[in-house]
């Protein structure tokens, strides 16, 4: 028996890793429609961003917008060559609207995670409440707080397909950035994973991973994760210490011990996760620490004083 195709083919999903995040593009219902494309990956990747985008579109389509779920750099580092290449508008989240059309390094992300992103011009707002017309179809805008303060996420109700960014992947959620800053985020984490289950989707297009079904089995692992969290605020600022100096060496690939440890001390959402849960240990002593936890954990691999990612 043919199973059902788990898209509909009116979407190509280009999975991607960590460093980037998934690229999705609605595709038109004639090529001079154009496609729509949510997210475009991180500033680094911009270049396989462009070749892979351009590879999955049809005959003579062109992008016609950029949707961003939320603005984290591994979501929208490619921004501006999408929109060079394609001299399309960007459509983002009205949270964030001001911040990056001045492009306010204090209030955007990535002076604080030592990310890179390069700047771009927002064009229009991803209204939460308001739909995305594509291809005949309308894609739902819903407020989705948590892991950021601003991301949407995108639902089209007839084939129940959700982009869900990292508000739920198939394992879990991304880092709840606004408890490293000492808001309570958690609720709203719990909240945002209510109004998931209660659209009922059918498939999930995550911000990394591949697309998934079991839509149960992710929320259950996500509010046990959520859980754990909300007992141990702690355990969540140390993973997000980890993920984030992993992701850093996705970017940069290969440091020494002593450049890494540099940039750990010197990276402000660092600094501050130090300062409010581990200051009882000296910055040195817990950068020392981490390092020496993702090295023995097998998260980052330690060759005499070269430190890289396992498996790059
Ligand atoms: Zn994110």
């Amino acid at each position: 028996m043919n199973q059902p195709p788990l898209l509909p083919s009116s979407i190509t999903v280009l999975e991607r890793g960590w460093l980037s995040s998934n690229n999705v593009l609605l595709h038109g219902t004639t090529p001079d429609e154009g496609a729509v494309l949510v997210d475009t990956g991180y500033a680094s990747h911009f270049e396989q961003t462009l070749v892979l985008v351009a590879a999955a579109l049809r005959s003579t389509e062109a992008v016609r917008f950029v949707a961003n779920t939320h603005l984290h750099s591994d979501h929208c580092g490619g921004n501006r060559a999408i929109s060079e290449r394609y001299r399309c508008p960007i459509l983002i989240p009205p949270g964030d609207f001001t911040a990056i059309e001045s492009w306010d390094e204090s209030a955007l992300s990535y002076r604080l995670t030592g990310q890179q992103c390069e700047r771009f011009s927002p064009t229009g707002k991803l209204q939460p409440g308001h739909v995305l017309q594509q291809a005949g179809r309308e894609w739902q805008i819903h407020s989705a707080p948590g892991h950021d303060p601003h991301s949407v996420i995108l639902f089209e109700p007839e084939s129940a397909t959700l982009i869900s960014a990292d508000a739920l992947w198939e394992r879990g959620f991304g880092i709840v950035f606004p408890e490293l800053d000492g808001a309570n985020a958690f609720a709203e984490v719990s909240a945002t994973l209510d109004i998931i289950e209660n659209l009922r989707p059918r498939v999930v297009i995550p911000g990394h991973g591949a697309p998934f079904q079991d839509v149960p089995g992710a929320l259950s692992s996500a509010r046990e994760r959520l859980n754990y969290f909300q007992r141990e605020p702690t355990r969540h600022a140390l993973h997000a210490a980890k993920a984030l100096t992993v992701f850093h060496m996705l970017e940069v690939r290969q440091s020494s011990a002593a450049e890494l440890i540099a940039w750990l001390q010197a990276t402000p959402i660092l600094i501050s996760t130090w300062q409010r849960f581990f200051s009882a240990e000296s910055l040195g002593e817990w950068t020392a620490q981490l390092l020496q936890d993702l090295v023995r954990t097998g998260a980052l691999r330690q060759d005499s004083s070269t430190i890289s990612v396992r498996g790059s």
